[in-house]
């Protein structure tokens, strides 16, 4: 993938040099995977240095003021067990909580908060300047110093500086070659207010074999002060926040309401007009965007028949105006982005503080990379966030977490963080990446995951904490508060399975069961109740209304026990049936149980075995059953005609 030898080889860029700065990693980029990867590294040990444009860069959400939602949740979730910052940073800044999914169970269920950006930014840098052998430099990165053995051994910065370090992680986002668009302008820019990696994105380029160019988008920020919110709808947080950190139990901020308005006739009307105005239609942009976030554009014309479209007013901060409108992003004029903008009720007066626009950026295949996150082709090197495909916060902080902490492993020659499909969704992440690839900015989902039932939110730290333990990760106040957790769970859990209870006395706390005279534990009845999943707060509230929350742990783990076995099963059916073929000529598209997305992939790939199915992009072991089941039924029917 790459060649190597034209990066700078540090014995001769370094001759003649007075001094240079050596540590054990070197993080490049104070993004989300930055900041992240900077902390793992600290965390384990290694002196480690974060370079990046302007320390006010650290904590910077180039988009949406908020962090979570499906499947990102789990991310969080994961990130904190294994002692991230993302989780506290969030609750610092979180100014509207809700837990998605809530009525589908917590395996499916997404804790998500809104953030006061100023806040979540100014927690990011102290904690990043209170961390223990983290020193925080800023600089352009230009270019990768690479050693005799040909492993990459530093950075140069653009004033000529040179820093060593064992290994290297670049987490430069959107930054890479990054050019905004609105309507035909074009500005080079890594995003609104900051210069792109053009130096660096050039050096990359010249080096690497798959480099792909993706794109996003974002919309206009408006002045909450000329909103009128008496016209608008009131989407209220949580009464129960669920925090986002397994060290919180409450918000710090104060919380806040959103507006809720929508799109209309007119709105499409105007956006229809200039659809050959907008950047990401006109053809000046060839990266490709993400299909689960589309601009308001692409609604209108992918979703023809849908006259209206929800939109968020989404508060940027407590003691901020700007406002967020989740769901119209837009590359369109900035006169057409006005016109559209105040034919929506609530907003006929608003002002536009900041324009909407789309970025295209270059990012690097991450089937060159290993799972631990490190080039193949240029061993020291660790890549994570937005350089490798992915879009998010979410995503980008998980997988800054692995490769900070690999880097800091390989860099101290001591063990590695390797995660899979079978222990997280950082595991899952990983592997999609770096085996299959990426065709459209990716981001996560709860259905990528084959054992989300095993993988919930609610049990990250159970799963992952001793792990993270076991491998330096994990500081002493978060280690003392999960083991705290398990010897709470497990006393607890021995309870309920040993007290038991008549079906009156069950009935008599407002949980039915048969009237069967059998004597049965709380363990047991959650296992038995149809609605237990939904019920299980009331369950836990019943057993030990003092300690609640735990409680409701245990009552969540004995309800998915079986399901989870029932997974087990399942995947391991899947890994038997790895070789089993498909005929020629085999009619995905009449498979109407899987999605419109899947049929056409692989009515275009044309896999011939389950194993080949399994490597498409966005293939889900629930779709790779339903393939088996059609082809049991095509069999049947085959030899049918054939007797
Ligand atoms: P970034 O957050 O981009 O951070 C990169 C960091 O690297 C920056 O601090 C930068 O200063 C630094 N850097 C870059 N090059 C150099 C260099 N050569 N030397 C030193 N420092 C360098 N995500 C969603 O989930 N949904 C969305 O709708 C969405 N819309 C977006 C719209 C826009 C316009 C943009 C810009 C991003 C959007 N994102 C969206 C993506 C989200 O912002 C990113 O996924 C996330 O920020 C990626 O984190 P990261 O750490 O990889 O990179």
């Amino acid at each position: 993938m790459f060649s190597g030898e034209s990066f700078r080889r540090s014995a001769s860029a370094s001759r003649g040099l007075f001094h240079v700065k050596h540590y054990d990693v070197i993080v490049v980029g104070g993004g989300h995977a930055g900041v992240e990867a900077a902390l793992a590294a600290a965390r384990k040990g290694a002196a480690t240095a974060l370079v990046t444009f302007r320390l006010d860069d650290l904590g910077v959400m180039s988009c949406n003021p908020a962090i979570g939602g499906i499947g990102k949740g789990h991310l969080v979730r994961e990130i904190d067990a294994l002692d991230g910052m993302m989780g506290l940073a969030a609750d610092y800044a979180g100014i509207q909580y809700r837990l998605l999914n809530r009525s589908r169970g917590p395996a499916v269920q997404g804790p998500r908060v809104q953030a006061d950006r100023r806040r979540y930014a100014t927690f990011v840098r102290r904690y990043c300047q209170a961390q223990p052998g983290l020193s925080l430099l800023t600089g352009e990165v230009v270019d990768l110093r690479l050693g005799d053995d040909g492993r990459v051994s530093g950075v140069v910065l653009a004033d000529g500086s040179e820093i060593s370090a064992r290994s290297v992680v670049l987490t430069t986002g959107t930054f890479l070659g990054g050019e905004i668009h609105i309507g035909s302008e074009r500005i080079s820019a890594g995003r609104r207010g900051a210069d792109a990696a053009l130096r660096l994105g050039l050096r990359l380029r010249e080096r690497a074999e798959t480099v792909g160019r993706l794109k996003t988008g974002t919309p206009a920020r408006l002045n909450g002060r000329t909103i009128d919110w008496g016209m608008v709808g009131r989407q209220e947080g949580d009464a129960d926040p669920v925090m986002m950190s397994f060290l919180n139990t409450a918000p710090e901020a104060r919380q806040v309401y959103c507006g809720v308005t929508s799109t209309n006739e007119r709105t499409h009307d105007i956006i229809r007009q200039n659809l050959h105005l907008s950047a990401m239609r006109s053809g000046n942009i060839t990266g490709i965007g993400p299909r689960y976030c589309p601009s308001v554009e692409d609604k209108i014309t992918r979703f023809s028949d849908k006259d209206s479209h929800n939109i968020f007013l989404e508060p940027e901060g407590l003691d901020d105006d700007t406002v967020y409108p989740n769901g119209i992003s837009t590359s369109l004029p900035q006169g057409v982005q006005q016109n559209f903008l105040r034919t929506i009720k609530g907003l006929e007066e608003v002002e536009i503080l900041h324009f909407g626009y789309a970025i295209e950026y270059d990012y690097l295949d991450p089937r060159g990379l290993t799972q631990g996150l490190e080039m193949r082709a240029l061993p020291g090197l660790f890549l994570a966030g937005q350089i490798n495909g992915t879009t998010g916060y979410e995503e980008a902080a998980a997988q800054g977490l692995l490769a900070g902490a690999n880097a800091a492993a390989q860099a101290l020659g001591s063990e590695p963080l390797r995660l899979s499909r079978y222990d997280s969704y950082i595991g899952v992440m990983i592997d999609d990446l770096t085996t299959r690839g990426v065709s459209e900015p990716y981001r996560m989902f709860t259905s990528r995951a084959e054992h989300r039932l095993s993988l919930r939110a609610d049990n990250a730290d159970q799963r992952l904490g001793p792990l993270g333990i076991r491998l330096g990760l994990v500081g002493a106040a978060r280690r003392a508060a999960l083991e705290g957790k398990q010897a709470r769970l497990s006393e607890l859990s021995t309870a309920m399975r040993s007290v038991k209870a008549r079906p009156a006395d069950f009935e008599a706390f407002g949980l039915p069961v048969p009237r069967d005279g059998q004597r049965r534990s709380f363990y047991d009845l959650v296992g038995q109740l149809s609605d237990a999943e939904s019920r299980a707060q009331d369950i836990a509230d019943r057993f030990q209304p003092s300690r609640a929350a735990d409680a409701l742990q245990v009552a969540i783990e004995a309800f998915y026990a079986p399901y989870v076995e029932r997974q087990t099963r399942e995947a391991a059916q899947l890994k038997r049936e790895q070789a089993t073929e498909i005929p020629e000529g085999f009619d995905f598209a009449a498979i109407a149980s899987l999605s419109r997305e899947l049929r056409a992939k692989l009515s275009q790939v044309r896999p011939r075995s389950i194993g080949a199915a399994s490597e498409i992009e966005g293939m889900t072991p629930a779709a790779l059953l339903v393939i088996l089941a059609y082809l049991k039924i095509a069999g049947q029917a085959a030899r049918a005609a054939g007797s």
